[in-house]
């Protein structure tokens, strides 16, 4: 009988945060073994709890979401976010440019098949949050890679973009705050990116989800706020905000010269409409979750979980000999750097398979993020400081004996 195959389309498409080592680490679990996942940015399994008045409000309101609401979301849920875009001052926003999402990852995902036609460009960091290079290469595109500098705060190197906008490429995708660097892009460098957009008319997709776990003092600014002449789509969500990852709701929205992209926003709508509409319940706390106070805050303060866990593995991580780190300025994610000729690695998944063996400790490789050398790892903070400090001596441990066959 014929094999069943996976479509051509799948060939390129990489997401190794979820990917080989991951299902090892599986196996390993299955059999037994006690995995410490420093993987995936999910706030819940580390004790982090949905604000109550979420809970309690989604509860009240659940036997009023058992319809579809209208494809692009509840009213109340895009007046929040209207309102919210306000505050971030990105001008000319209605309610009709909010689109609610089952997560940010279900929007990348349409907006991206609603613009990409086979060989059309997309210009996408590097290091990136997977999906991005995913979703661009599944609809059909090409995501040219350009690079963040590690020596500059991880922000993006503005010659290596100009270099590489082409007549193909249509948009350029910023993720600030970054996963994977936690790098937090202040004003000039979002004018330089507003301008390179302006000068080759590229869409600018932001993708904003950790807009609200901004650590330092330092403030967010939306790149759409700095360009309302240029199209952007920009992208957020409850999941890291709100720790309810699971609940999946996150929005875009749409801003600029949105004439221009008439025909794009027809596609899109037809997308939405096709999927029906995201997850109601989800949508129906948007407006609790937005307004008032934002629990979040208590965690990014000295004294606050997320601050201290990450002043605590940016520390620990600079102190082992080999490893060396800038620190995030935002988000759970921090992305070393391994000195390769001490340790001689040449594969860094080999790396995390390694480790995983050695010390059922669960990172995810550079190459995972579209890194192209083999020297960099990701490591997620979102554990309490005494299981970082075991994952952090046990990592030392592996580094101090590790050479790679
Ligand atoms: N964008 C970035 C930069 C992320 O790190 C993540 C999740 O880790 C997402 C989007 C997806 O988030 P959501 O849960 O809203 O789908």
């Amino acid at each position: 009988m014929r094999e069943i195959k996976k479509s051509a389309k799948l060939d390129n498409v990489l997401y190794d945060v979820r990917g080989p080592v991951v299902e090892e680490a599986e196996r390993m679990e299955a059999a037994g073994a006690r995995v410490l996942k420093l993987n995936i940015g999910n706030p819940a399994p580390f004790d982090f709890r949905a604000p109550e008045e979420m809970v309690f409000d989604m509860s009240r309101q659940l036997v009023d979401c058992e319809g579809y609401s209208s494809a692009k979301g509840l009213f109340s849920a895009r007046k929040a976010i209207m309102q919210y875009a306000q505050l971030k001052h990105i001008q000319g926003v209605d309610v009709d440019d909010v689109y609610t999402g089952n997560g940010v990852s279900e929007l990348i995902n349409l907006s991206m098949l609603a613009l990409l036609d086979n060989g059309d460009e997309v210009l996408v960091p590097s290091p990136d949050y997977p999906l991005w290079t995913a979703c661009v290469t599944l609809a059909g595109g090409t995501p040219v890679h350009y690079v963040c500098d590690e020596q500059a705060e991880w922000y993006p190197d503005m010659d290596d973009i100009r270099k590489k906008v082409t007549s193909r490429t249509k948009a350029l995708v910023i993720i600030n705050p970054n996963n994977p660097t936690g790098s937090l892009y202040p004003r000039e460098v979002l004018q330089e990116l507003v301008d390179i957009a302006r000068e080759h008319n590229l869409i600018i997709f932001s993708d904003e989800i950790y807009d609200r776990i901004v650590m330092d003092g330092l403030e967010h600014v939306s790149i759409a706020s700095m360009a309302p002449d240029v199209f952007c789509v920009t992208f957020s969500g409850l999941s890291k905000s709100h720790m309810v990852a699971g609940y999946r709701i996150g929005w875009m929205v749409l801003s600029g010269d949105k004439a221009r992209a008439h025909d794009y926003i027809l596609g899109v709508n037809m997308l939405c409409n096709m999927r029906m509409c995201s997850n109601v319940p989800a949508q129906s706390i948007v407006q609790t979750a937005l307004g008032g106070h934002q629990s979040v805050q208590g965690y990014i303060v000295p004294g606050g979980r997320v601050y201290e866990q990450r002043e605590y593995v940016y520390n620990a991580l600079n102190d082992i000999p080999g490893v060396t780190a800038v620190k995030p300025k935002a988000g759970f994610y921090i992305f070393p750097k391994l000195d390769v000729k001490k340790f001689n690695i040449t594969d860094d998944e080999k790396f995390t398979l390694d480790l995983l063996h050695e010390k059922r400790l669960l990172v995810v490789h550079g190459g995972g993020f579209n890194w192209k050398k083999p020297d960099h790892f990701r490591v997620v903070y979102l554990p309490r400081i005494e299981v970082l400090g075991e994952a952090m001596r046990d990592l030392g441990d592996f580094l101090s004996r590790y050479r790679q066959a």
